[in-house]
């Protein structure tokens, strides 16, 4: 199988789905990352902290806009290896992006034909009115990607439609275990990441220029991927919202429905101490 994600910011590949990005490589699939902006803004940590400083480091704070993007891509290198992300394709627009732009439409869809991936991750689309999400405006960018890369036609494209089986989207902001709590939408899918729950502290210990190295980067994973790992009944779980209804030949138990022990689960999915277990260097 081959899974591209298409993100705002170089990051976002990492904290949303990188466990499940390291499962697949560990498994051999091939994945490819999308970054559509540069990401200098979002959380600009080494710049904002240093020029707060009373004494604050020239060489920090004198940072231009491509010393800002060389150092934000060498921290994404650095953790793309350490998940096995294939291949990077950087964009390198103003993450000030707040609508859908045609240009990076096209972009976009060019790299879904170059790559013909089978399954495409990005962010869960929030209200299109709330147009600083960059977030937002990125999942709509590659929605319309999808829509365009699959009306290619060899004669006029240059290439052959592709067709996208399954988007899965992260980060929406739910933690229900079942289709009735929320009455509505929900994270439907887990995918169990503990057994590369390290290389998701490691990638994201890259990411020091915006703050997500250390502290952040466990607590957002025992936080947020503890929840989901609650819910999904494993230490740590990575969550999605399937875009496409699943066709199955008969009705799915899934192995891992099968194993539970509802006696046992809330012992067996806590049994990491993460910090412990991967202490801030
Ligand atoms: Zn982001």
């Amino acid at each position: 199988m081959k899974l591209m994600t298409i993100y705002a910011h170089p990051a976002d590949t990492i904290t949303n789905c990188g466990g499940t990005l390291a499962r697949h490589a560990e498994a051999g699939d091939e994945t490819v990352a999308v970054i559509l902006t540069h990401g200098g803004r979002i959380h600009p940590n080494k710049y904002a902290e240093e020029w707060r400083k009373d004494d604050p480091d020239a060489a920090i704070v004198d940072a231009d806009v491509e010393a800002i993007i060389a150092n934000k891509k060498g921290e994404l290198e650095r953790a793309a290896d350490i998940v096995g992300i294939s291949r990077i394709h950087t964009l390198d627009h103003d993450d000030a992006m707040s609508t859908v732009r045609e240009d990076v439409v096209d972009q976009t869809a060019e790299l879904i034909a170059q790559e013909g991936p089978d399954v495409i991750i990005c962010d869960y689309p929030l209200n299109a009115a709330y147009t600083t999400n960059t977030h937002t405006a990125a999942t709509m960018t590659a929605l319309a990607a999808i829509g365009r890369a699959a009306t290619f036609l060899k004669n006029l494209d240059g290439s052959a439609e592709v067709n996208v089986r399954q988007v899965f989207f992260t980060s929406y902001p739910t933690f229900a275990a079942d289709a009735l709590s929320v009455n509505g939408v929900r994270n439907d899918l887990y995918v169990d990441i503990t057994p590369v729950v390290g290389k998701k502290i490691a990638a994201m210990d890259c990411f020091g220029s915006q703050g997500y190295d250390g502290l952040f980067a466990r607590k957002l994973i025992e936080s947020n991927n503890g929840e989901h790992g609650r819910v999904a009944g494993v230490n740590f779980a990575e969550a999605y919202v399937r875009h496409f209804n699943e066709t199955h030949p008969l009705l799915p138990v899934t192995d891992a429905a099968l194993a539970a022990d509802p006696l046992t689960r809330h012992v067996t999915y806590s049994e990491i101490d993460l910090r412990a277990s991967y202490p801030t260097r």
